[in-house]
């Protein structure tokens, strides 16, 4: 069994040397702009007919589109609301773009667009095994995809709550647990950076946060060792760390 984990661990390293040159522009979403099924939009928390309309009028968006990208379209639930072209212009007039990422294309990114607090390291906590990172996060924050792939479960489940599961190349998953809505579905392909759930205290939690893990065939992984080392995470990564030490 370790045999097999060790030989699979090293092919995924050099499959990462060998993409590692593999550079790629990504956009990724954020607060104002956001990309579903090809469309540039933002999803939008709609209590009623009339916010629905107030929306549609404000984004232009095209009520045809609008049935087609939510066909189960639900108030007090999120729905995606494409822009129109006039509309996503006034926003770059405002200086308002989705973030451009250069990275290779198996680089992990961060599942959320700011992290302030890591509550919770994977290892053993309260006499169990933690097997992912709690990110301390207000409700209905957007939490996006680490890496491409394929939506494996979106659901409810024991303890982790609303629970997306996205599966990768070469063997790597990773899960998103508690989030109050899931935004996909079972089958579907996500890009990196697209946003899948937005954040919750759902199942088994006790505040607002998300946990997240990163597992190769099946095993938990120390997510910080996938996810960028960026300016943004450096304190809250050091802060985490000097406590256990
Ligand atoms: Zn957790």
């Amino acid at each position: 069994m370790k045999k097999t984990f060790i030989f699979a661990f090293l092919s995924i390293l050099i499959s990462f040397s060998v993409f590692s040159s593999d550079q790629q522009t990504v956009f990724v979403d954020n607060a104002e702009i956001q990309q579903y099924n090809g469309f540039t939009g933002k999803w939008v928390l709609i209590p009623n007919s009339a916010k629905l309309n107030d929306v549609i009028k404000e984004f232009g968006a095209d009520e045809e589109t609008v049935k087609r990208l939510n066909p189960d379209l639900k108030f007090n639930s999120y729905n995606f609301i494409p822009f129109s072209k006039e509309y996503e212009k006034q926003l770059s007039d405002k200086g308002v773009f989705r973030r451009e990422v250069i990275s290779s294309t198996q680089d992990f990114l961060w599942p959320l667009f700011s992290i302030s607090r890591i509550s919770s390291l994977i290892g053993q906590r309260w006499g169990t095994f933690h097997p992912g990172v709690d990110l301390a996060v207000v409700p209905m924050t957007p939490i996006v995809a680490a890496l491409d792939g394929k939506v494996i479960l979106s659901r409810y489940v024991d303890g982790l709550g609303n629970c997306v599961i996205i599966e990768h190349r070469n063997g790597f998953i990773t899960k998103s647990g508690h989030n109050a809505y899931c935004l996909v579905r079972v089958g579907d392909y996500v890009k990196k950076g697209q946003i899948i759930a937005f954040s919750g205290n759902t199942g088994r939690s006790t505040g607002p946060h998300l946990h997240f893990e990163v597992r190769l065939n099946d095993i938990p992984l120390d997510p910080l060792d996938f996810l960028p080392d960026d300016e943004m995470t450096a304190d809250a990564v050091n802060k985490i760390q000097s406590q256990r030490r």
